[in-house]
């Protein structure tokens, strides 16, 4: 073995010094070109040495050709294994380069012997320094690399621990300028952590705070509702909600919470409080019902005061007419005109003692001075004495009237009057719209512990859109002031008021163009005896009036 002079291995040195810089000065994965002045710089340094080392004549004037011969002899045969022009500047790429450079080399030293007698050790100490450039190239490359990793890493550490720092602080000052509350809680429901905002809005400390539980803030009625949102939420569930929690001075909050589970079980949670925005909601809905109020309002009086004047102008005009007959002296010659005057002007007047009835009544009911009479009495001879007094009238006008009842006696407590009302009321819409040939039907019959008396007819029918309303004050679905029908949008809501007063419930089927179908349900209760009047013997005599009255708005 020959030992390679230390100079020489300080020259190598001085090269890998120079490749280091050459790398330090670019990422560690550049890539050398071999047109790179450098790079072949530090080659041809390389067989500069070699010579030296096996002592070949440095003087020869050929001496720069043959580098350069073995340099582009060398990349010629790296580039006829990797087919490239370029190379990354990775050890194994940079070994196998200087494997092609100690290929060219013994080549060079074989053709430089031809003819004469082969110095061996010539060949060996060539072999011998390519080995030591490569322990040499490996030995720096990974001292290099090592302390070119470690720098990086330290570099890189330092960079991120500086972004996570600077990250931390713009996440605590966003939390903290937030103008919402943030909570952290645990799946338990234990505070965390909580940003100013959200311990000020529940009036706690940052210190009391911490380690209470949302739960034990939440109103109890809403408690059942929370705690299955918390288990929602630990199921990885994104909630959106409104909670009322009770802040430390008792005072009530709503809030709008959007929660969602962290990665680490803990939960996020957003809170804003909207107790104004409530407030606010709640005035408008206020406003709105006033304004709707007011609009009905507006309607009731412009249709009273038609519902008024008509009547009125009628009676005036027929009463001109009688008062022209006077200066005229003519009573006796128009006898007939004036009894067809008189009977207009008395149903104009039924007219409106209706329209004040019903006003006096539905104010009396909503200033609850509207009470009922009631006694025990056999509801099927009540709803069957009004069927009978109005049946000519309805058979006059063309429409069959049915009555039909499962059973001959059913006592209930009930007021007879106000059923009477109750029925004249229906009966009435039912004639006004059903055309002459059309059938009314009314029915009793029994449902449990209730009576059921229905009246059906074969009229127009409600529309849809109205049937949710028809119950309501005011309401009427033919507005025009070229209806076919009169009526003040009373009637219905009245009825309604009057059985709810006799605990009953009424309601509605309706087919447009097929007819409409009211069904009036009241308890079958009666009264005990102690309290039941001797005077109980209802006999509806006499109740011509208020069927004049009643049916005073149906045109004849
Ligand atoms: P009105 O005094 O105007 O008749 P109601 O409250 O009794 O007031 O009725 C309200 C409206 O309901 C009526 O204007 C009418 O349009 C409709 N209505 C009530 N009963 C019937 C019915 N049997 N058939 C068709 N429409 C009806």
């Amino acid at each position: 073995m020959y030992n390679i002079n230390d100079s020489v291995v300080g020259n190598i040195d001085f090269i890998e010094t120079r490749i280091s810089n050459f790398i330090s000065q670019r990422d560690l994965s550049f890539t050398i070109f071999f047109n790179d002045k450098r790079w072949k710089k530090l080659i041809l340094r390389i067989f500069t040495l070699l010579m030296d080392f096996i002592n070949l004549d440095q003087n020869s004037k050929d001496v720069a050709e043959l580098k350069n011969h073995i340099y582009r002899e060398a990349v010629l045969k790296f580039m006829e294994v990797n087919k490239n022009h370029k190379m990354n500047c990775d050890i194994g790429m940079l070994l196998e380069f200087i494997k092609c450079c100690r290929g060219c080399c013994t080549e060079l030293i074989y053709e430089s012997f031809i003819g004469k007698d082969m110095d061996k050790n010539v060949l060996i100490k060539a072999e011998e320094f390519f080995d030591n450039v490569e322990i040499s190239f490996c030995t720096n490359w990974s001292k290099i690399f090592k302390n070119e990793l470690i720098k990086d890493f330290k570099e890189k550490n330092d960079i991120i621990i500086e972004t996570l720092r600077k990250s931390e602080e713009r996440y605590h000052l966003l939390v903290e300028q937030a103008s919402d509350g943030i909570f952290i809680i645990n799946s338990l429901g234990n505070f965390i952590e909580v940003n100013t905002i959200g311990h000020m809005m529940l009036k706690y400390t940052h210190e009391e705070i911490i380690n209470m539980n949302i739960l034990n803030m939440i109103i109890p009625e809403e408690f059942e509702r929370a705690q299955s949102e918390l288990n929602e939420l630990n199921l990885g569930k994104h909630i959106i909600s409104e909670w009322n929690l009770i802040c430390k001075d008792g005072e009530v909050l709503t809030v709008e919470l959007s929660a969602k589970k962290l990665p680490d079980t803990s939960i996020l949670v957003f809170v804003r409080d909207i107790t104004q925005r409530k407030i606010a909601e709640k005035n408008m809905r206020l406003l709105e019902e006033a304004i709707n109020y007011d609009r009905l309002k507006t309607d009731f009086f412009s249709n009273i005061s038609h519902e008024l004047r008509t009547p009125v102008n009628v009676i005036m005009s027929a009463l001109q007419m009688c008062d022209i007959f006077k200066r005229e002296d003519s009573f006796e010659k128009n006898k007939d005109k004036l009894n067809r005057y008189f009977s207009i002007m008395k149903q104009n007047c039924y007219r409106l003692i209706k329209l004040v009835n019903n006003l006096i009544d539905i104010t009396r009911i909503d200033s609850g001075y509207l009470s009922l009479d009631l006694n025990n009495y056999n509801i099927v001879n009540v709803v069957e004495d009004i069927i009978l007094s109005v049946s000519d009238y309805i058979e006059n006008k063309g429409i069959n009237l049915i009555f039909d009842t499962e059973f001959e006696e059913k006592t209930i407590a009930c007021d007879p009057d106000k059923i009477e009302r109750i029925m004249l009321n229906l009966l009435s819409n039912s004639i006004k719209f059903t055309k002459p040939g059309g059938s009314i039907f009314v029915n009793i019959k029994e449902e449990g512990k209730s009576v059921i008396i229905s009246v059906k007819d074969t009229g127009i029918g409600i529309p849809i859109e109205k049937q949710k309303i028809i119950f309501d004050r005011f309401v009427q679905v033919d507005k025009s002031l070229s209806r076919n029908n009169e009526g003040s949008g009373i009637g219905l809501s009245l009825v309604k008021s009057l059985v709810e007063m006799h605990g009953g419930t009424i309601t509605l089927n309706s087919i447009p163009d097929m007819g409409s179908q009211f069904i009036i349900k009241l308890p079958a209760d009666t009264l005990p005896q102690a309290m039941v009047s001797n005077n109980n013997n209802y006999i509806n005599q006499n109740n011509t009036e208020r069927i004049n009255i009643e049916f005073s708005d149906i045109y004849s």
